[in-house]
């Protein structure tokens, strides 16, 4: 197959589905995970198939947090598009709670989904780039990973692990030419965000050096750009693309 295969885990809504269509303009086919969101998924395949210059986008569901669905999700995709040299572990969950308030279940849920994720999705990607010494892992932390955000401590605690998770891994495959880097974004415009009010969104605007919160176009450049040639220098790093509120 002439293309690259790009997968990305949660394509169906907010930075991820920005991501599908910047890979997609790059060149790759490209797998676009949902689990809730099948009708965005399916829609934005067929928009993107409807303009290709050749490759080709599918829709495929699973619950990353459930290893045999994403078992499932790598053979569908490899049989449909070829082995995945680009992953892209985007999906993620967040929650507002006083730390004291958070229950066992929910500490559990929020690192299933965005930690056991990526481990399980890098643990199906890795024998195919290990063994064609090549390929690229972008992981989607957050800044909260890197400061802490109160009233978010197993959001802020899971984005750590996976800037952890990150540099090991990238030391560990670094010598099978795969690279492993890491995006923390600042704050961005989607669902995730819908439930703060204007006057919050206004105040987190005027803390940010750059006066603006960004766009989920901001973050799918910086993935664009560590899929390409261009980065290929670059592994176990951790970008803040952030307006300058973390430094
Ligand atoms: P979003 O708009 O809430 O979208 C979340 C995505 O994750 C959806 O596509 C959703 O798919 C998917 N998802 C959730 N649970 C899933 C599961 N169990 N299995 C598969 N997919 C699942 O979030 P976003 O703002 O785009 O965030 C994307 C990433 O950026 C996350 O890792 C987030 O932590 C990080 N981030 C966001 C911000 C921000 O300000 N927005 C800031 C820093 C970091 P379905 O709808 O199909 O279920």
């Amino acid at each position: 197959m002439p293309y690259p295969t790009a997968l990305v885990t949660g394509g169906s809504r907010g930075i991820g589905r920005a991501i599908v269509k910047q890979l997609f303009e790059q060149g790759y086919h490209v797998a676009i995970n949902y689990f809730h969101s099948e009708d965005q998924a399916v829609a934005l395949a067929q928009e993107l198939n409807q303009n290709t210059a050749g490759n080709r986008a599918i829709a495929v569901c699973a619950d990353v947090s459930e290893a045999l669905q994403i078992e499932r999700m790598f053979t569908y995709t490899k049989k449909n598009l070829g082995r995945v040299s680009v992953l892209v572990n985007n999906t993620g969950i967040a929650q507002q709670k006083l730390f004291t308030d958070i229950s066992e279940q929910e500490w559990d849920a929020m690192f299933a989904v965005n930690v056991k994720s990526i481990f399980l999705c890098c643990q199906q990607a890795l024998p195919d780039m290990i063994h064609y010494k090549q390929g690229k892992i972008i992981n989607i932390s957050s800044m909260w990973g890197q400061i802490g955000a109160s009233c978010e401590v197993h959001y802020s605690a899971s984005k750590a692990a996976v800037i952890g998770l990150t540099k090991a891994l990238a030391k560990e495959v670094g010598p099978s030419q795969i690279q492993v880097n890491c995006i923390a974004p600042g704050v961005i415009h989607t669902d995730m965000n819908s439930h703060l009010d204007l006057s919050i969104l206004h105040q987190l605007e005027e803390e940010t050096p750059l006066g603006t919160i960004g766009s989920v176009q901001d973050i799918a450049h910086m993935v664009g750009f560590l899929a390409s040639e261009h980065a290929k220098f670059i592994t176990g790093q951790v970008f803040g693309v952030n307006g300058g509120m973390v430094m």
